[in-house]
């Protein structure tokens, strides 16, 4: 049976960018994903260029999926939003509560996802299907496994379809995760965030923000390939596609690929997959 996957863009800054992005898409089309995701920044700081990026690739006949986070936002702000993305036939969203931008003091009106979640299925009906993300290893600023579990839940219950995880190294986490919101009822499909391996500087320091443990004897051998970024490359295709294939084995239902605008890494490991 074909796996399905997903693939995730952040919106360029300059017309280089957006060229460069369209050439890595062409390339990703081949993998044949049942949707494109891009990120929103918080606050709105990329509004209209999320809202360029999707608009090109559900011209280009592919699923796009806007990302939309909610803290420092009205209501009235969301809802244009939401009726600008209906007016153009998109029909995928990924809720998200998002970080306060350093130096934005306004919370708004949303102070979790699930209230995203809650205000799209008022405003909205069923149009949208609703991803909503998950953390195997815990969100960072939450108070117990228990409590952000129990804010996970909070979010399906509002309606989200499905769920995609923040990336992890460790596939353990992720089964043990499904299997506690398994015990809570929810059924509905939790998708792993693959995080292909670049490099090894950026994403200790981006791991360590977000929460995601990169286990001692990864990080020990990223560390002694110093600055030879072929074995890096080499040893982090090994990694990633192993997780991969011990998730699909697992049972995940599918994969999600953080491809920061790059081709090669998610297409190899893809290749790999068969
Ligand atoms: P929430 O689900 O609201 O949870 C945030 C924290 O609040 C958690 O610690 C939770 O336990 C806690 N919490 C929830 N409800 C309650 C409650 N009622 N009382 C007390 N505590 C509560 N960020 C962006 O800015 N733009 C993006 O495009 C983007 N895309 C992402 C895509 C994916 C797949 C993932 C996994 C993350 C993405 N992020 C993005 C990052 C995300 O915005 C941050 O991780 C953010 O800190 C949390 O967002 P959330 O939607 O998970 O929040």
């Amino acid at each position: 049976m074909k796996t399905e996957i997903s693939i995730e863009f952040f919106p360029p800054q300059t017309p280089e960018g957006l060229e460069k992005l369209r050439s890595t898409r062409k390339t990703l089309a081949k993998l044949n994903p049942t949707f494109f995701s891009v990120t929103y920044g918080a606050g709105g700081s990329t509004r209209e260029r999320t809202f360029a990026v999707v608009k090109e690739i559900a011209a280009e006949g592919f699923d796009a999926a806007p990302h939309l986070s909610c803290i420092g936002s009205t209501r009235e702000s969301i809802r244009e939003i939401l009726n600008e993305y209906k007016a153009a036939g998109i029909k995928r969203t990924v809720a998200l509560r998002g970080d306060l931008p350093s130096g934005m003091a306004e919370t708004g009106e949303f102070r979790y996802a699930n209230e995203l979640v809650e205000f799209i299925r008022a405003e909205t009906g069923d149009w949208f299907s609703i991803e909503v993300a998950a953390y195997p290893e815990w969100h960072p600023q939450a108070k117990s496994p228990k409590d952000d579990l129990q804010a996970f839940a909070r979010k399906m219950n509002a309606g989200a379809n499905s769920a995609i995880t923040q990336y992890f190294f460790n596939a353990d986490a992720y089964f043990h995760f499904v299997e506690e919101a398994s015990a809570l009822g929810i059924v509905a499909p939790i998708i792993p965030g693959i995080m292909p391996i670049a490099g090894f500087t950026k994403l200790a320091r981006f791991s360590d923000a977000c929460g995601t443990d990169i286990p001692r004897w990864m990080r020990k051998k990223f560390e002694s390939y110093g600055d030879d970024t072929d074995s890096i490359r080499a040893f982090g295709l090994d990694v990633v596609t192993e997780l991969c294939e011990r998730l699909l084995k697992g049972g995940a239902p599918g994969l999600h690929f953080y491809s920061m605008n790059q081709a090669a890494l998610t297409t190899e490991i893809c290749q790999r997959l068969d």
